[in-house]
């Protein structure tokens, strides 16, 4: 495929009721995903992704990750990634909870799933596990985006406080784990306009990275519910939303790591799919 008909395929622009009815999140029962509509990137014909049996067997930590080649990220909104993608970006928000949020880094080293937080520098939980997390993004298992620093809705900012708010938060991100995490933000609620995107832009932060699919575990839920969520979202080339906010989503990890093995469904950062 080449990179023209790859790029027709993605998932861009989150101006249609589609995206709409998946907009709202990390507030307690709003982001339960709505719309049953089925994403374009599942369900335009793909090549058979090419899983690789690299190396030989290989320690558990590092399961098997297929090849893809890597196309630029898209002008404007990302909610999803390259149709034939075989597998899902697995994104977290926020950091409510320090316990879930180490949680999360022990589950990654010791599963070797790939993982895309998109932080709130203001929550400790970042600090508290910074030396756990280090290394994971060091080696790029773990990718790190802008969720600005104390998750305002941005559509109510003006333009330098939308700037005030990437960049405090950018700069914490590079002093704490010495990344650059643009171009990518998410805008908290998934609230963003044109006007939003200008003011992002403007400081490096290109693409407001949405998703298809949440675990719609901001507020607090079961860990039995959110595994229901998987399993509707978890499918191939969607981004899917997840919070590290309550102590429900600790029970659900191992079983969210189960369905994906059993879907045959890989992780990928945005990394991981996207030339920067
Ligand atoms: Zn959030």
């Amino acid at each position: 495929m080449d990179h023209s008909t790859t790029r027709r395929a993605l998932l861009v622009g989150a101006t249609g009721s589609l995206a709409a009815g998946l907009l709202a999140a990390c507030t307690p029962g709003a982001d339960a995903p709505r719309g049953s509509a089925t994403p374009t990137a599942t369900t335009a014909p793909t090549p058979s992704p090419t899983p690789t049996p690299t190396t030989a067997p290989t320690p558990s930590p590092t399961p098997t990750r297929p090849a893809l080649t890597k196309v630029p990220v898209p002008h404007g909104t990302v909610t999803g990634l390259p149709a034939g993608t075989p597998g899902i970006a697995w994104t977290v928000d926020d950091g409510a909870s320090s316990e879930v949020v180490e949680a999360y880094a022990r589950f990654a080293a010791e599963t070797g799933t790939r993982l895309t937080f998109f932080v709130n520098g203001v929550r400790p939980s970042w600090t508290e596990h910074a030396d756990l997390l280090r290394p994971l993004v060091d080696s790029g298992q773990v990718q790190l985006g802008n969720h600005t620093w104390d998750h305002p809705a941005l559509t109510k900012l003006g333009d330098q406080a939308i700037q005030d708010e990437l960049m405090r938060n950018h700069e914490f991100l590079e002093r704490t784990f010495g990344v650059d995490a643009r171009p990518y933000f998410r805008p908290p609620y998934g609230y963003h306009d044109a006007r939003v995107d200008r003011a992002a832009a403007a400081v490096g932060y290109t693409t407001p990275t949405l998703w298809y699919g949440s675990l719609a575990d901001s507020g607090d839920i079961s860990s039995d519910q959110i595994v229901g969520f998987a399993e509707q979202w978890f499918q191939p080339a969607h981004v899917v939303i997840g919070h590290a906010n309550f102590p429900g989503t600790i029970g659900a990890l191992p079983r969210l790591h189960a369905l994906l093995e059993q879907r045959g469904l890989a992780t990928f950062t945005l990394d991981d799919v996207f030339t920067r």
